[in-house]
């Protein structure tokens, strides 16, 4: 009976269809028991670039803190929204869950530090992208199935995972590049899961920057959508102890935000009636996101976050050496492809008969990029200091 079940039943004709799926770089049977996009999810969860994203910085290294969130703790918070919004307007749950596990699998160690850091050594040989790498994380990279290289996800999913892309870059991606150059929209549940990344990291960053005392919570009361939530929780619960007065007000700012989107994003909606996936696509905007006001406000929250959070010294300490791990990595395998792991020394000898020194340095590039934290630092380490163990 599983077998046979429709996927589909339920959604929004402009959901994204398993019926009308694009489908797969490699022609694959269909599931049992599952639709295609349940597969996609669980193939993400079981890859190696999944598991590496429980040691990967968010904004506060992984060793600093149990309960700070890491990439993998950020991916479900991300996907939760995700799916509470989905569920709601009728979207592709399954989907946009997938999507929004998979958005960060190509991030480097150490966040946004080791991004840019990567990005900079790579400037003469195509840049760095995340999002990019994740989709060549998920295309090319993870070695898992028999018959193909990568996890052969949906084209909506992949779709989904690039999130920006450069044009040089999406011209040489093929269909799934065709959007940036064409500018035209990706479906439904890929700009929810773009949306709902931003959505959790600007809540969960008030959370994890109170715990590591960057701000206080009377600082926060600068900001609109933090001090309503807080006016109202200490109106109906005075003298609540600290934590749970932080919690109390996250949790009412997210259920804010959250019932802000499917109310703007049904308007908006029902305004355009896309008849299905492709009419959303050629659609002149993005039809999820937030009403004018909230977006303000969560414009606002972010603004904040970026100068008291992001540029705090202790995060642009911990940038600064990111940068150098990064760096000193980068240039002592380009020096050097044979003190790379013999399996990357083999890729990068195959790369530079094919590329030469771009070959090369895009091999690198997937090598640092898979680090976790801890991993970089080690290797960093074994490569650096005379007296490590190797
Ligand atoms: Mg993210």
């Amino acid at each position: 009976m599983s077998a046979t079940r429709d996927f589909d039943a339920g959604l929004a004709p402009y959901a994204a269809l398993e019926a009308r799926s694009r489908g797969r770089r490699h022609a694959e049977p269909p599931p049992q028991g599952r639709g295609e996009f349940q597969r996609d999810r669980d193939r993400i969860i079981h890859s190696n670039a999944f598991r590496r994203l429980a040691y990967k910085t968010q904004v506060f290294v992984n060793h600093e803190g149990d309960l700070y969130r890491t990439r993998v703790t950020h991916s479900i918070e991300v996907a939760q929204i995700a799916r509470s919004i989905a569920r709601t307007l009728r979207l592709n749950e399954s989907l946009v869950e997938a999507i929004a596990l998979a958005h960060d699998l190509g991030h480097t160690p150490f966040g946004h530090a080791g991004q840019d850091a990567l990005h900079e050594c790579m400037r003469d040989f195509g840049g760095f992208e995340h999002n990019l790498q994740s989709l060549r994380v998920v295309d090319e990279l993870e070695e898992r199935y028999a018959g193909f290289a990568g996890l052969n996800l949906t084209f909506e999913c992949r779709e989904g995972i690039l999130k920006h892309c450069s044009a040089a870059n999406a011209a040489a991606l093929g269909e799934v590049g065709e959007r940036f150059l064409t500018r035209t929209q990706p479906g439904l549940e890929a700009q929810l899961a773009n949306l709902a990344d931003e959505i959790a990291y600007n809540n969960h960053d008030v959370d994890d920057g109170i715990r590591a005392g960057f701000i206080t919570l009377d600082e926060l009361m600068a900001v609109r959508l933090v001090r309503r939530h807080v006016q109202s929780v200490d109106a109906q619960h005075p003298g609540l102890p600290g934590r749970r007065r932080v919690h109390e007000t996250v949790r009412r700012m997210i259920n804010e935000v959250v019932t802000d989107v499917i109310r703007a994003s049904s308007e908006r909606l029902a305004a355009a009636q896309p008849a299905d996936i492709d009419a959303v696509r050629a659609h002149a905007g993005p039809l999820i996101g937030l009403g004018v006001a909230v977006r303000a406000d969560h414009a606002e929250l972010k603004a904040f976050l970026r100068e008291r959070v992001y540029r705090h010294h202790r995060v642009l300490r911990m940038t600064a050496k990111a940068r150098r791990v990064v760096g000193n990595l980068f240039q002592v395998f380009m020096d050097d492809i044979r003190l790379l792991p013999p399996e990357y020394c083999q890729a990068a000898t195959q790369a530079r008969q094919r590329d030469g020194a771009q070959g090369i340095a895009r091999i690198v590039a997937d090598y640092i990029a898979g680090m976790t934290d801890r991993y970089a630092i080690l290797e960093h380490r074994r490569l650096f200091d005379p007296a490590a163990r190797t």
